[in-house]
């Protein structure tokens, strides 16, 4: 597997792969990778010829006060995972040649960026989809996956790449778990094992949602109450939202009435983790 680490280069070796006829998958990811990342990364093995991962964390996401600096970073042992599951290519840019001096071009989505995450981390999506579209010009890929773990970031991509004609094909993939429940996140290793024990709270109320939902229960408040019963049980935890929204607008859902988003932002001690899950009335 090859590391590239200069956008020019990126970009040089994409043209060329393009040339070919080849066709180019991105994985962005910020590194510290986990079987979620690695899962996302064989699904795209089958969509094309060259697979692409990002390592990058993205400086202009993180608000002040947030784990910027602490955020845990290993290439060596992302680049030996990425390469056991097939990426070809690892593009590792630094955070100057990404954002050289004088940097001052944003991409904005802006309705579906405001709720849920976009309340609580100001500027958050606008460097996520700054960062992305970035990529996408670096990497240039016919097709690019994301995790429905960032259920709000996937929509705004979706809506980015839509809004403005990129002509990119968006796989969304399922959230992937520990075996109990836990979603797999590289910020899972800020939890001491009381911690990781209380996180498994978040899982569970999404659980009892859905059997609420099963038994005929429509009310978003009404669940919502019992989601926070739960959540708030746990020693330690404040929920930073717990919210009902249409998988689509990100609107708010005062019923379920078809497809409908329950997402949770939670801290668990000093540890902000999300999880969400797509009630569904039918089901
Ligand atoms: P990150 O490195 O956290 O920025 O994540 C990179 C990509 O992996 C994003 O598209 C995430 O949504 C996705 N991802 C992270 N954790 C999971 C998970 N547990 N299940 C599925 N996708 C995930």
């Amino acid at each position: 597997m090859r590391i590239i680490e200069k956008v020019s280069e990126m970009q040089q070796q994409a043209d060329a792969w393009r040339r070919e006829g080849k066709r180019i998958a991105l994985v962005p990811t910020m590194g510290y990778l986990h079987r979620g990342h690695l899962t996302l990364m064989q699904k795209v093995r089958n969509h094309a010829d060259i697979a692409v991962m990002s390592v990058f964390v993205n400086p202009i996401q993180f608000g002040p006060g947030e784990d910027f600096e602490r955020y845990p970073r290993d290439m060596e042992r992302d680049v030996r995972l990425a390469k056991e599951v097939g990426v070809d290519v690892a593009f590792s840019p630094s955070a100057t040649d990404m954002y050289p001096e004088g940097y001052q071009t944003h991409i904005e989505v802006t309705e579906v960026t405001r709720p849920l995450c976009g309340k609580s981390r100001p500027g958050h999506f606008q460097g996520v989809t700054t960062v992305v579209g970035k990529l996408f010009h670096i990497v240039k890929p016919h097709t690019a996956i994301f995790g429905e773990k960032d259920f709000q970031q996937l929509v705004a991509i979706r809506r980015m790449v839509r809004d403005l004609n990129m002509d990119i094909e968006i796989l969304g993939h399922p959230i992937v778990r520990e075996e109990d429940g836990l979603a797999m996140s590289s910020r899972n290793v800020y939890l001491n094992s009381e911690q990781r024990n209380n996180a498994l709270r978040l899982s569970q109320s999404l659980r009892e949602a859905q059997t609420l939902v099963r038994q005929g229960e429509r009310n978003s408040a009404a669940i919502l109450a019992q989601v926070r019963n739960i959540l708030e049980a746990g020693k330690d935890m404040r929920i930073d939202y717990a919210e009902m929204r249409h998988p689509e607008t990100l609107q708010e859902a005062q019923q379920i009435e078809g497809p409908t988003l329950l997402a949770l932002a939670v801290f668990v001690g000093a540890t902000r983790l999300i999880d969400n899950c797509i009630l569904n009335a039918s089901a």
